[in-house]
């Protein structure tokens, strides 16, 4: 059975890219009747922030990812929080120490500083390899007793990987293809503290194992993390592996580099699915959901950075998306990210909304407006606005004159349209209006052109003015809707209100 996981660490809120990450698990575990997990991986106490995993989590239920195990979710393979699961990672370690794969290292902070140090100097980057591992004071330079004195004195140690020397490790990536790296390129990392917790690469390893997991998922920059991962299996004495795909990277407007926080507040678009706010310097960062977006279109936006259905098709609903979705769409190359896109997706799912649903989004912005009115004439100003909104709050933007007089005039418009002669012809209109008895937008529109006719007046000279009149500016929905919709005498009022 199709196992993946969503793993991430509670460092801050959730990234777009990281909700993607999530997504593509998701509609990949559907697709495959599978399991999609979340495990929260806080193993790294030093990055943790209050508020993140309770933002994970809300996060993924606003977008619809509801995990079939997790933290918050229940589920057979828990705890699912890394740092309740401390008590199962020392045996792996003792277990690769034991097998040669891994080996006690007493550095102190001065003495790997110092290293690099020394690094910079010579002009060269200072890599803890096999070289630098031989000359340093650790299990596989020190005799065993010298090791357990250390230990037992209260020295500092870390549990580092010994990596081969000189080997290629060459692994399929279901996106990428088969990935060669030789281990000469990389580290001895760090797989457990003194403290008793396990880095992320242990933690991650062991747990994808104990939890079952069939394929992992992540942002392409884990990729290097890979052949560290493949050769702990091999360790570990796991034949049975994950197999491994690399998302791309979601990059700026510009295509330029990746997607971060600062292009949004550089170009005023959200990059979190929900508003946050730093507990420590108190900062807030916009969300999707808090600027208007629909979870629909967020969804929607996301899954077309880096896959496509291979068809012209850009609308999908969840449904589609996991009944479209394989990892053989997904690109290597990085996807760009445009926020006037999401926009356009936000639009499309507003105009797929009934005027009845939108009525009670749109109640909320009505009343902190201090506007009360029925909502069967909401429901009928929507349907003549909507066209024009992207958001809900734009049904107020586009709307507003249905709901109070506008209280001033647009003034390029007045100094086009206003002429000397338009007061007097206006209230002559009044008193056309005054005077009908039946008050829709028809049987307006009837009177109204029988008097203009009668009068020899152009539309042109009138319709403007009273425009003016009644929204303001020269914008807005067809006139007659508007006279039947805020009624006789508010019409009668606004017009000479503007005549005054
Ligand atoms: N904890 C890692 C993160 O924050 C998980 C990476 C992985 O999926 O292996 O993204």
């Amino acid at each position: 059975k199709v196992r993946v996981r969503f793993a991430p660490s509670p460092t801050g809120p959730l990234h777009m890219g990281g909700v993607r990450t999530a997504l593509f698990n998701y509609l990949f575990a559907k697709k495959l009747g599978g399991d999609f997990l979340l495990r929260i991986e806080d193993t790294d106490q030093t990055r943790y922030v209050p508020g993140a995993e309770d933002y994970i989590i809300e996060s993924l239920k606003w977008c619809g990812l509801v995990p079939d195990e997790g933290v918050g979710f229940g589920g057979e393979y828990g705890p699912y929080r890394q740092s309740e699961r401390k008590a199962m990672y020392r045996q792996y370690a003792d277990q690769l120490v034991e097998g040669g794969n891994a080996y006690y290292a007493f550095d102190t902070p001065e003495d790997l500083d110092a290293l690099r140090k020394e690094a910079e100097e010579n002009k060269t980057v200072f890599s803890y390899d096999l070289h630098t591992r031989n000359k340093l004071q650790n299990s596989l330079t020190l005799s065993a007793e010298e090791v357990e004195k250390k230990i037992a004195a209260g020295d500092p140690w870390v549990i580092r990987f010994k990596m081969p020397e000189n080997t290629d490790v060459i692994e399929k990536d279901l996106i990428r293809g088969e990935v060669k790296f030789n281990t000469n390129q990389l580290d001895d990392k760090v797989l457990f503290k003194a403290d008793g917790m396990p880095t992320y690469h242990l933690a991650n390893v062991v747990d994808d194992h104990l939890m079952k997991i069939t394929h992992v998922i992540r942002g392409e920059e884990w990729l290097p993390s890979m052949p560290l991962h493949v050769l702990l299996y091999k360790a570990l004495g796991w034949e049975e592996r994950p197999q491994f795909a690399h998302l791309p990277l979601i990059l700026k407007p510009t295509g330029k580099g990746k997607l971060s926080k600062r292009d949004g507040d550089k170009m005023g678009f959200p990059v979190f699915p929900l508003l946050w706010t730093d507990p420590t310097s108190g900062e807030i960062s916009r969300g999707y959901r808090e600027d208007g977006y629909f979870p629909e279109a967020f969804i929607n936006l996301l899954a077309l950075l880096g896959w496509n259905a291979g068809t012209e098709q850009e609308f999908f609903s969840m449904e589609e998306l996991i009944e479209n979705f394989s990892l053989d769409r997904v690109v290597k190359s990085g996807a760009r990210f445009d926020p006037e896109k999401a926009k356009w997706f936000n639009r499309h799912y507003l105009q797929e909304k009934s005027n009845e649903e939108l009525t009670k989004l749109f109640k909320p912005v009505l009343a902190a407006k201090g506007v009360s009115i029925a909502d069967e004439m909401v429901t009928r100003i929507i349907a003549i606005i909507k066209e024009r909104c992207e958001f809900v709050t734009d049904l107020w933007e586009q709307g507003n004159y249905f709901f109070q007089a506008p209280e001033s005039y647009d003034d390029k418009t007045v100094k086009k349209k206003w002429k000397e002669e338009t007061p007097a012809m206006l209230n002559e209109i009044v008193e056309l209006f005054k005077g009908l008895n039946d008050w829709n937008a028809t049987a307006v529109k009837e009177e109204f052109s029988n008097f203009m006719n009668a009068k020899g007046w152009g539309f042109g000279v009138i319709m403007v003015p009273i425009r003016l009149a009644l929204v303001g500016s020269s914008q807005g929905a067809d006139l007659f809707d508007i006279f039947e919709i805020i009624g006789k005498e508010e019409t009668i009022s606004r017009i000479e209100k503007a005549v005054a």
